[in-house]
């Protein structure tokens, strides 16, 4: 191998591993091959909704979106963690992404669109709140949580060698479904809180 491709890993290996260790990107399944684009990019496909939809699932991957949670976070709990669509649980990601109820609608189809992704390649699909939220924002690809309750990648998994054994065409159709999920909700989201609805 080339001596500049063998520093160049090297130092993204570092990176990775150094960045892997900041809560805020504990989202973040790492890739096998960090050549190409990650596939949030690779979805846009030149259309201008695209590139918004990417944009917001890439700030939720790391952790730059304002949840209730961070919000309450960085206003030292000033700030109220609880979701203001439900008002029963904190907002976090999974929350968010997953669990709550008055984002039932918008998030269902599309999501049963990624379940069937998995179902077709015969790959176990992502089970707990967690996992599904991992799948959303990492594109297919989830990280598995163990049955200590301890989470596992799962890259390191058989099933994930199904998932990278996707073809390029569907990996990058997963991840525009994922792009669009995190847009949407996002979009629903904002709209509702801003509407008489919550007031
Ligand atoms: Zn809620």
């Amino acid at each position: 191998m080339h001596v500049k491709a063998v520093v160049t890993d090297w130092w993204l290996g570092r990176i990775y591993a150094t960045a892997l260790q900041k809560t805020t990107l504990k989202w973040i399944v790492p890739r096998p091959d960090r050549s190409l684009p990650h596939s949030i990019w690779r979805a846009c496909q030149g259309k201008p909704y695209m590139v918004e939809a990417a944009n917001t699932r890439a700030r939720m991957i790391t952790g730059r979106y304002r949840t209730k949670q961070v919000n309450a976070k960085y206003s030292k709990h000033a700030e109220s963690p609880i979701c203001l669509l439900c008002r029963v649980e904190e907002e976090d990601m999974v929350h968010l992404l997953v669990q709550c109820p008055k984002l039932s609608q918008p998030r269902t189809r599309k999501l049963e669109v990624l379940m069937s992704i998995y179902r077709e390649d015969d790959v176990r699909p992502p089970q707990t709140p967690a996992e599904v939220c991992s799948a959303i924002l990492n594109g297919v690809c989830y990280t598995m949580e163990n049955m200590n309750g301890s989470d596992c990648a799962v890259i390191d998994d058989c099933a994930v060698n199904s998932v990278y054994e996707l073809s390029p065409v569907l990996h990058i159709q997963a991840s525009s479904i994922c792009n669009i999920i995190c847009h949407k909700l996002h979009i629903v989201r904002d709209n509702m809180i801003n509407s008489h609805y919550i007031i």
